[in-house]
């Protein structure tokens, strides 16, 4: 009976054949490996969608039970807690935690974000600048509430620094174009998932990326980046 293929010289490789395969192996890890990063890069923005959504939902069960009014809590121990930037790193996910149904810390971190959750670095790089410090951060966040839901701002979008106003889900008038959430894993706007897009929940709840092409000039000269700025506060519309 033969044995194998018949070959009549010892088992195993030759030098030739053993380069074939490596080779071969390389150029498939070549093709892979671009494919394995773009579907990383896909499986994090699917689960920081789903994030933005859990929060857009959260949101929506807290305007339901406080009478369509958006978080404003000026009566906080901290006479400035719904001040900018406070009212946007620490009074919006206070508020929301108790509403959150799975996850109530791992829905606030991008998996895009580094080990430096985003609103810590902000708080450690800019905070001190605005009397803020990373030690108040209660809740971590890759994700930012826009100042115009507690601010009160002028037709044009311009804020009144120190002016907390409690707003209603009522006077927003485009509820599936205004942002309410957004996106800054790594310190980019729309975090680090596809350049030159945000990752956006808007007040009606639906989520999805917008590319900046998409977003309407926000007031002051501001670009697509600033979400603070959009033009009408909270009753204009942030998308076409
Ligand atoms: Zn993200």
């Amino acid at each position: 009976m033969r044995r194998g293929l018949g070959h009549n010289r010892g088992a195993g490789f030759t030098l030739v054949e053993l380069l074939v395969v490596i080779g071969i192996i390389a150029v498939l890890i070549a093709i892979l490996l671009p494919t394995l990063s773009k579907a990383r890069r896909q499986a994090q923005l699917t689960v920081c969608l789903s994030n933005l959504r859990q929060l857009g939902g959260a949101m929506a069960l807290y305007t339901n039970q406080h009478r369509l009014r958006f978080p404003y809590n000026p009566t906080a121990s901290d006479p400035a807690y719904t001040i900018w930037p406070k009212g946007s790193f620490l009074m919006s996910w206070d508020a929301l935690r108790p509403l959150l149904t799975r996850d109530k810390y791992g829905v606030y971190i991008c998996p895009s974000d580094t080990e430096v959750p985003w609103s810590v670095w902000w708080a450690q790089t800019y905070g001190p600048g605005y009397g803020f410090t990373a030690a108040q951060i209660t809740l971590p966040s890759s994700y930012y509430y826009p100042a115009p839901f507690y601010e009160v701002a002028d037709a044009n979008g311009l804020l009144f620094p120190h002016k907390g106003m409690q707003h209603l889900l009522t006077q927003v008038k485009y509820p599936a174009q205004k942002l309410l959430f957004t996106c800054y894993a790594r310190g980019i706007a729309g975090g680090n998932h596809l350049p030159r897009t945000h990752a956006w929940v808007f007040v009606d709840g639906h989520a999805e990326i917008v590319r900046y092409s998409d977003v309407l000039p926000p007031a002051q000269g501001y670009t697509a980046v600033y979400t603070d700025w959009t033009r009408y506060g909270i009753r204009g519309r942030d998308v076409r």
